[in-house]
């Protein structure tokens, strides 16, 4: 049996429970099992210390949003490389989609997904079934039966559930299983050939651009959809102004939806674009300055639920062509926490709005099936993040856990870094220079 842990002197911040101090947690049989004030010896002899001082310790992250692409696109990512990479993030809990080939679309499936979790993962693992089968949009997944075997919702993401019909039909359906659907709102219609956000970039590239009103299309589509059945409806990527004031009003009508935004939707703009790095080429794209002015200003207001990673890993060969061939996305396990942090730094948002919208509002949506997730209360599992909010590092993606190292920070200077994730009480990834010891 191993000892039990005391993470020492470190600010502990767990806005579900309004706690910010300076003080000690202590680790054992995988629960917090206590929690003190700074220098309070814990109610137990024999344990070892992790020197926190100068150090947050939150709940572990929890991500709605990533693709691991396994099965079908190992070459991409696996559950085990990107689970380390989650860890490396400060995630202990990934909720990842179903666009694998063969898709998450029935039971044999999602359970191929949690055996693998168990024993190759390095962090809870939860998959979202398809609302589709083959999420073609041609007809209903077997909702029932993927509910049965353990989704922590239904999404066709990569692509939008292109027929309001059946996107109605699943959200009556969802009803039965109390599980939300999570859209990737996108009118593929109107953004069909679009490369990146439409403007004035776009065009000064000589590059197709995808409007805003593509996803604020959808939005709205599904908002009416939200409204017609009561289902509980999950925006994926919010990225435009327009979604934002979208949602606002229906949450204000009462309407049962939740939304999330991406850390590079928060952080990074279209003109990342200039140079044509493959690697900011993002579904949705990144957009303007006012775009993110708006984004954060909802998730201040609580319009914007959670943040959510949309990790989505690629080989170097599928990002080293031409622009208007590479495949979407970013693998940004790795830089979430360092790049959102930017956003704390210049003031724009709070610490503890930040956490908790990486822990206790991610688990409110996924619901208590699975535990207690996203909390430091005493004995609940200690899934743990300890970070270092001024450490400074430049990004290498070359040292990547992930096997996807598209991420366009490559380079860049981050402030703030993951130092330790604690999953169930064990460390699923330490930092070399973490300080660790007997008492
Ligand atoms: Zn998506």
């Amino acid at each position: 049996m191993t000892k039990p842990l005391l993470i020492r002197n470190g600010r502990i911040i767990d806005p579900g429970q309004g706690l910010d101090q300076v003080g000690n947690l202590l680790i054992a049989d995988g629960r917090i099992s206590w929690l003190g004030d700074k220098d309070t010896a814990p109610p137990v002899s024999d344990y070892d210390v992790l020197y926190a001082e100068g150090l947050i310790v939150c709940p572990g992250f929890i991500d709605l949003h990533c693709h691991l692409r396994q099965p079908g696109f190992e070459e991409k990512e696996t559950i085990a490389s990107g689970s380390r990479a989650a860890a490396k993030g400060g995630f202990t809990t990934i909720c990842c989609m179903p666009n694998t080939n063969p898709p998450l679309d029935s039971q044999a499936m999602i359970d191929y997904v949690k055996a693998t979790a168990i024993s190759e993962g390095a962090v809870r693992v939860l998959p979202i079934g398809c609302i589709s089968k083959e999420a073609k949009s041609k007809e209903l997944a077997e909702m029932g039966e993927l509910a049965e075997a353990g989704v922590v919702a239904f999404s066709d993401d990569g692509m939008p559930a292109v027929s309001s019909r059946l996107m109605r039909q699943a959200m009556e359906y969802s009803l039965a299983f109390g599980l939300p659907i999570i859209d990737h709102c996108e009118d593929t219609v109107l953004a069909e050939g679009g490369q990146m956000n439409e403007g004035i970039i776009a065009t000064r590239l000589g590059l197709c651009g995808i409007p805003a009103a593509a996803e604020e299309n959808i939005v709205a589509r599904d908002i009416a959809l939200a409204q017609l059945t009561g289902a509980r409806l999950h925006i994926a990527h919010a990225s435009t102004a327009g979604s934002v004031e979208l949602i606002r009003r229906a949450k204000e009508k009462g309407i049962n939806i939740t939304a999330e935004v991406t850390p590079h939707h928060l952080t990074l703009t279209d003109e990342r674009v200039i140079g044509y790095d493959t690697n900011a080429k993002v579904n949705p794209p990144l957009r303007t300055e006012q775009d993110i002015k708006v984004l954060i200003q909802g998730l201040k207001e609580g319009v914007i639920d959670i943040i959510a990673t949309d990790h989505a890993p690629h080989t170097e060969n599928d990002k080293l062509c031409e622009f208007a061939l590479a495949p979407f996305g970013i693998s940004g396990f790795e830089t979430a926490l360092g790049s959102l942090m930017s956003l704390v730094h210049n003031g724009q948002i709070d610490i503890k709005l930040l956490i908790s919208k990486l822990t206790g509002e991610p688990a409110r949506i996924i619901g208590d099936r699975f535990g207690r997730l996203g909390t430091l209360a005493v004995g609940a599992t200690a899934d743990i993040t300890i970070f270092n909010p001024d450490f400074e590092w430049i990004v290498d993606t070359s040292k990547f856990v992930s096997k996807g190292k598209n991420n366009p920070l490559n380079g860049e200077r981050l402030k703030g870094k993951v130092m330790a994730t604690i999953y169930r009480g064990k460390f699923a990834y330490k930092d070399d220079a973490l300080p660790i010891g007997g008492k």
